[in-house]
């Protein structure tokens, strides 16, 4: 049995404050959600998915104090570290635990598989900050996609779903993933929940521009459209906005999908190697796409009309209110 630390595999330096277990040795919680979830042992991952190397980590918590644009929230919750899809543009790369982490960022992915140990534990904290209870605000998640790839192996974010449905807090779901369509049996059950769908364009050739290892966005629609036909609340992302093509067919599709909140943002400047912001790469497509602000603020004015009356599009942090 060999040990092996985060920092020993490739893309992994500097992740040292996440501990893997000896190869092959699965602990006991990786099962045990409520329902006798399909949660696969961690062994049985791949060690590579796409352009991401995988690994499974005890991570030291899983439910966190909610801040900055998530602060209505109680939690935020992050079944993995790293994102799979490595949109050009994310800014959640610069909270990844180091600047090689940063640099690599889409590239790494660890499942947190001691989640649902810690999940029952927060339910019986003693402290009432720490402790997770019925209509507490939870948002999954804020720093990765709770349906990145991985998930269809893992299952973690399913066995977490049936973990949260003891507890039934007000549960908002941001994803650009149609896997979350898979869970559809789980999300009816609870009493306050939104899905978010995040959709940045309506143009496939500006997708695969800015993230081209995200699904599709018809794929993406038809997703969220399916959500709502099954009864589950939806909203929808346009955030970033990137540039669009045709805002008034754009407009009256998601219009169509009758979401229950509409939230849009242009994309954040870059800030600096340390700090949140869109990375100098994805500013450097901007400017070469004429993509300003101006020209956001034009295209946001056709898809308020588009939306029509009773409908709104937010914008920011006046987005993202708890389910
Ligand atoms: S899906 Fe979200 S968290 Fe993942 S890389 Fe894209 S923007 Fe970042």
């Amino acid at each position: 049995m060999t040990e092996r630390r985060n920092d020993e595999r490739p893309g992994w330096r500097g992740a040292k404050q996440l501990t893997l277990l000896p190869d092959g040795e699965a602990p006991e919680e990786f099962d045990s959600s409520p329902s006798g979830s399909t949660l696969n042992p961690w062994e049985a991952l791949p060690v590579r998915l796409g352009n991401a190397t995988i690994a499974s980590v005890d991570s030291r918590s899983i439910l966190t104090p909610a801040s900055g644009f998530a602060k209505r929230y109680k939690f935020t919750l992050n079944p993995y570290g790293g994102c799979g899809f490595g949109c050009e543009y994310c800014y959640a790369r610069f909270f990844a635990p180091s600047s090689d982490l940063q640099d690599t960022w889409g590239s790494w992915v660890t499942v947190k598989r001691n989640a649902i140990r810690l999940i029952k534990q927060a339910q019986t904290a003693r402290s009432v900050a720490g402790r997770l209870e019925t209509d507490d605000a939870v948002y999954m998640s804020t720093v990765t996609d709770p349906y990145q790839p991985i998930e269809m192996q893992a299952h973690l974010t399913r066995a977490i779903l049936e973990e949260l449905l003891v507890v039934q807090p007000r549960l908002t779901i941001q994803t650009r993933s149609p896997i979350v369509t898979r869970d559809i049996d789980l999300l009816r059950q609870f009493r306050r929940i939104r899905v978010n769908f995040t959709v940045t364009t309506d143009s496939e050739s500006v997708r695969l521009r800015y993230e081209p290892h995200c699904p599709a966005i018809n794929v993406r629609l038809d997703a969220a459209a399916e959500l709502a036909t099954a009864g589950v609340p939806i909203g929808v992302s346009i955030s970033p906005m990137l540039p669009i093509t045709d805002a008034v067919s754009f407009g009256q599709r998601l219009s169509g999908l009758n979401a229950s909140e509409y939230v849009t943002q242009f994309l954040k400047p870059a800030r600096g190697r340390f700090s949140a912001g869109s990375t100098v790469e994805a500013i450097r497509k901007m400017k070469e796409d004429g993509w300003t602000e101006q020209q956001y603020q034009r295209i946001r004015s056709v898809l308020v009309d588009q939306l029509g009356p009773g409908r709104r599009l937010l914008e920011g942090t006046d987005g993202y209110a708890p389910a």
